[in-house]
Formats: structure tokens, sequence, C-alpha cells
């Protein structure tokens, strides 16, 4: 049985794993970059290991620094947060050869699904719908447009290795694809250090919804229903909400199906989260699947009542979950925004800096995942995100009212934060009547005078 996790990662996630560790009674072990000392996780974690150096590379990324701080610390599993090595099939295999349990799915299907070709044809096989696109990666610009020709414009170029919505490119002819096709290859090479790319169908206005998994190691696979995430800024989401607004009973049935073929498909175990691109007509697509916790997963446990972290330390120790697919019962709604520190009345600018003031909203219904404080210093080192507001109610209006009430009471002085733009967003009637798609942000910040956000 697991008595002591290590968490390999730092900021809201941590904290996050801390608290379900101390509700279980397992000790934690936090290990942190120098630029981090100062962090919430570090002074809550039972132990704490200084890895290195400020730059992730130096730090959060070092898989040896990692195992052996495990080694020295006697820890029995590692937990990987999202980001950072949490989709490392060659961490969490030296983690199995080492005999430290890692969090997660096994390596073999960690590098099935991240691999975005192979993780289409698994489940395309397994009987899911998947976007109409080119059978792998291309290999030259010459057979790339030939392929974009007969899918038809518009196509999106991506990263075979891609993720976090980088190293994706749209064109909508010839001419812009030739183009296009350079600038992926050229972006990909230099974010994942592979420059391989495949092609799809663009689908123009999708919504984005996925669906959560959880496996055990005996074959059950479920589904605890899904999370509208449409409102993305350059394919990064923004704010994510379960149940979705657009799902109709029916599709929710046969999307939830699917993902669970798709898991089957995967050989899953553990938490794990499928995405499908949904469009106007309700014809769906997967598109990929996340095998790790995802930063949006405190929505589903809102409604479900389901502790996720907790879910995945049991799965990994072995054991059968505790309920079946008609045990899980859906509550009310959920919505999250996600806190970042920049500013989005310039452009999104990042805001690193000290926090003067914290001061977080409470009350009903309100639940903050944060590792800010009054004094922060936010290194300038790491993705921008602060915190994480979830507001819940028993229908989506009241939930909605309730961010907007709880986003106005939220202080953050010194730095620049997206909290005034979600306030703005969650007075848009557009998005009060559930219509956006992925391409509702660019239309908001298109029709939106700036100095709301500030
Ligand atoms: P990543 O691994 O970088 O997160 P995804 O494949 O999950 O990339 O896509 C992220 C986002 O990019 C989606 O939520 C959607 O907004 C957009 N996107 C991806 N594929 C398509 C597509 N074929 N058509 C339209 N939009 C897409």
């Amino acid at each position: 049985m697991i008595q002591k996790v290590l968490i390999a990662n730092r900021g809201e996630i941590a904290l996050r794993i801390v608290r379900a560790c101390r509700e279980l009674g397992i000790k934690t072990l936090a290990v942190y970059s120098e630029a981090d000392v100062q962090s919430l996780h570090v002074q809550l974690a039972d132990e704490a290991i200084c890895i290195g150096g400020p730059k992730s590379s130096d730090s959060y990324l070092r898989a040896d620094r990692i195992i052996s701080a495990a080694e020295i610390a006697d820890v029995d599993a590692i937990h990987p947060g999202y980001g950072f090595l949490s989709e490392n099939a060659k961490f969490a295999e030296q983690c199995e050869s080492c005999n430290i349990k890692f969090i997660g799915p096994k390596s073999k299907s960690i590098k099935m699904m991240g691999d975005k070709a192979i993780a289409k044809d698994t489940v395309r096989k397994a009987g899911v719908p998947i976007v109409p696109g080119s059978d792998g990666p291309v290999e030259s610009e010459t057979e790339a447009v030939k392929i974009a020709r007969k899918i038809g414009y518009p196509v999106i170029i991506k990263a075979v290795a891609g993720g976090g919505g980088r190293g994706m490119r749209i064109a909508h002819n010839d001419v812009s694809f030739a183009k296009e096709y350079y600038v992926a290859r050229g972006e990909a090479e230099k974010a994942f250090g592979n420059g391989a790319v495949y092609i799809e169908k663009y689908i123009e206005k999708p919504r984005h919804i996925e669906f959560q998994i959880l496996a055990d190691s005996h074959g059950h696979v479920l589904h605890l229903g899904e999370r509208d995430c449409s409102v993305q800024r350059r394919h990064q989401k923004l704010i994510e909400e379960s149940p979705s607004p657009f799902l109709t009973p029916d599709l929710r049935k046969r999307m939830g199906k699917a993902a669970v073929k798709a898991a089957e498909a995967a050989a899953y175990e553990n938490a794990g989260t499928i995405e499908f691109l949904v469009d106007a007509k309700g014809n769906f697509y997967f598109i990929e699947m996340n095998t790790r916790i995802q930063v949006e997963h405190p929505v589903t446990e809102e409604v479900t009542g389901i502790d996720l972290i907790k879910e995945q330390i049991r799965v990994a120790n072995g054991e059968k979950l505790g309920f079946d697919q008609g045990d899980v019962k859906f509550e009310g709604h959920a919505i999250e925004c996600r806190i970042n520190a920049e500013d989005p009345a310039r452009n999104f600018a990042p805001s690193p800096g000290t926090i003067g003031l914290y001061y977080s909203p409470g009350g009903h219904g309100v639940r903050v995942d944060s590792h800010a404080y009054s004094g922060y210093a936010i290194p300038p080192y790491y993705d921008s995100m602060i915190g994480k507001l979830i507001c819940t109610g028993s229908t989506r209006k009241v939930a909605l009212e309730r961010a907007y009430r709880a986003l106005s009471e939220y202080l953050i002085r010194g730095i620049k934060t997206t909290i005034p733009l979600h306030r703005a967003i969650m007075a848009d009637p557009i998005f009060i009547e559930g219509k956006a798609t992925t391409a509702y942000m660019e239309d908001f910040l298109g029709r939106t005078a700036s100095d709301l956000f500030t």
C-alpha cells in the first residue's frame, strides 16, 4: 500500500495532491526548484527536497533527480500532476523499473496515446469517430498538399508531439498551406524537438467537449461525464464547465460510450480524458486522449462528488473501483475560471511579480484551488496559471451568477490577472445562453473594449 508520495510538480496541482494525500493519511514529499522555495506546496508537504535550478529543464523535468529524491526519501509512489513529466512514457517506465508506483497509466498506454497518429488509429479501429486527416505524419510538402486537397480546405496542421494548443496552424488554400506547413514544422521542432506534423480537416466553430475516464487495473472502465472547454484563447482553455450546455441526453450517452471504448482500446488504467470536437449538428470526433489528471478536473469532482486524486491513488494501489457506471450520479452545475497572471487588456502579456494583497472568495458553492497568497512572488519561469476558481450551483444560471459574485470578491493586488476578463464573460449574453464555441473568445475580444479587463 502507498504510504508516501513524491509530488513531481509545483503550483496549485502540487497543493491539490498534498491535500488528497493528507486526507488519506499518506505522507508527502515535495520536490522543488530554487525558484519555488516560497511555494505553498513546499511549505505544506511533510518533507521537501530541492532538485535544481529555476528552469524546468534543470528541475521539474529532471527525471534522474526526481527518482534520486524518491529513493533518498524512501517514497513508494510518484504523482506527476499535469504538464512536466506527466505524459512522459520513459519516466513512467523508469518509475516502474525502480519499483516506484507511477500514479497514472502504464507507460505502454502513455506511449500509445501520446503519439496522436497511433492514438487516432487505435480508437478508430475501436469504432470511435475521428476527424478526417492524414494517416500519420506527412513527409513532404508535396505529399501534404495532396492530402490537404483531398480532405478539403480549411485544414489544420498539427505537431505529432504537440500539446497545450501549441504547434497548430490553419490553412485555407494551397497558398497559405505552403507557408503554414513550414511554420508549423518550425514551431514543433522548437517547442517539442520533433518537427513531424500531420493534417486534419479543420472543423469550423466546434465545441470542445471531453469525457473524464476512470479505470482500474481489473479491467473496469467508466466515465464521469463531460466538461465543455470551448472557451479557449489560441487553443488554450480558459473556462471549463460541466455539464455542457450543448449536449442532449442522447448525445451525452453516445459520447460517453465512445469515450469508454477509446480508453478500453488503450488498455487504460487510472484517470484520463478523451477529448472530442463536436460540430453544430452534433457530430463528434475524437481528437486526443490526455493520459493524466487535467487542470479542469475539479468541475467533474463538483458535479459527481468523486475525488479524482484519491481515486488515482486507489487505482495505483491496485484497488477495484468502488462503483459502477450506474452509480455515478450528476448533480447541479460547476464552472471553472483559470486565473492567470496575465494582462488581458494588453494582449495577455505575462505579469509575473510579487502579489501584494491576496484575498480569495468564499461562501456557498465556491472553491479556490491556488498556491498564491499575500506576499507571494510569482516566478517568471513557469506557466502563468496561479489559481482556479470553481463555482457550483443547482443550475447553470446559479453557477454563473455565483462565479460573477466570487470573481468580484477575488482580490489579487500588485499584478494583472484574468479575473476582470472572466467577470466580463460571466456577464456576456452569448456565454450566458450557452452558445460559446471555440471561436467564441476571438469574437468576444473583438467586440469588447479592453478597458473592461483592467
Ligand atoms: P493539444 O494537444 O495541443 O491540446 P488538441 O488536439 O487537444 O491539441 O487541440 C486543442 C484545441 O485546438 C481544440 O480544443 C480545438 O480548439 C483546436 N483544434 C484541434 N483540432 C482541431 C480541428 N481538427 N478542427 C478545429 N479545431 C481544432
